[in-house]
């Protein structure tokens, strides 16, 4: 009897203790939830601004982001007016701006301009010619009538003169070629080799250095248009001096991957004395120092 009275007791006060540590939380829930009143609508004004801030900023930036693009429509530009948050990536979304399939070729405004950059990028307009070319004399023993610009031709005479001076003979075995000449020495190549591999040796027309009016295939060895080109006493001669007279090596060796060709010991560019001296300096490649410089496009 007594044992069970005992066990009645301390149910009892069990339960007493459980009801008072239920009242005794929600207490302080209660206090808490107070504080949380209390403090925001203290702090009322500073919430509403940051609120009002966070939903503003993108849209506030609308306007300054749609800047034209000078050579294309502009793509259509993702809603800005919602949180930010939402914007984020998710994994089976599309791109919102896919990118232009093949990129346009920039034109060369002015082929005369002896810096202007021409590679698988760019073009020269079809219809750019040189207008100041001069003929190639016999002593450069050309294989038919060649020409080049008068600036780069004077150059080039000294050039021949300081090579013979050093027992040093060469040949001009191409100098300028129009677009048209161009486009069936390119198609020839490609009914050859195809396309693709054509490329990595002869420019399509609009960006070859040749109509330019400024670029020479030298020669005069057994060697000429071959890689070998380069250990002959000619080649090696040009390598070491030609940027003197201010032409540079467009295409060097192990280079392909920049310039887009393959090594060409035979192939320089007139730049310009000043230039072509910069540009041995700076150890680039022809176009990537090309680059550096001010180019105009149409
Ligand atoms: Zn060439």
């Amino acid at each position: 009897m007594s044992r069970r009275n005992s066990y009645v007791t301390i149910r009892r006060r069990r339960k007493a203790k459980r009801s008072l540590r239920i009242r005794r939380l929600g207490l302080i829930l209660l206090g808490v939830a107070v504080a949380i009143a209390v403090l925001a609508y203290l702090y009322r004004s500073d919430l509403f601004a940051w609120a009002g801030a966070a939903q503003e900023e993108p849209a506030g930036e609308e306007p300054s982001s749609k800047e034209p693009d000078p050579e294309e429509p502009p793509p259509e530009q993702p809603s800005q007016d919602e949180d930010p948050q939402l914007d984020a990536p998710e994994p089976d979304e599309p791109p919102a701006d896919p990118q232009p399939e093949p990129p346009a070729l920039k034109v060369v405004a002015d082929g005369d301009y002896l810096l202007a950059l021409v590679t698988k990028e760019t073009t020269l307009k079809k219809d750019y010619e040189p207008r100041d070319l001069v003929k190639i004399p016999a002593y450069m023993n050309p294989p038919r009538d060649l020409y080049l610009r008068a600036e780069a031709f004077a150059q080039l005479e000294k050039l021949w003169q300081a090579a013979k001076e050093d027992g040093v003979t060469l040949a001009v075995l191409s100098a300028y070629r129009s677009y048209s000449y161009q486009v069936g020495l390119f198609n020839s190549y490609a009914k050859k080799h195809g396309e693709a591999a054509a490329n990595r040796f002869s420019a399509r027309a609009g960006q070859s250095e040749h109509q330019l009016g400024t670029a020479i295939d030298f020669g005069g060895t057994k060697y000429d248009f071959t890689d070998a080109f380069g250990e002959t006493p000619q080649g090696k001669w040009l390598a070491e001096n030609a940027h003197l007279f201010g032409f540079a090596m467009s295409y060097p060796k192990r280079m392909e991957h920049i310039t887009g060709y393959i090594y060409e010991p035979w192939h320089f560019r007139y730049i310009g004395v000043e230039m072509a001296e910069k540009w041995k300096e700076s150890g680039l490649t022809l176009c990537e120092f090309l680059e550096l410089q001010t180019q105009y496009w149409e």
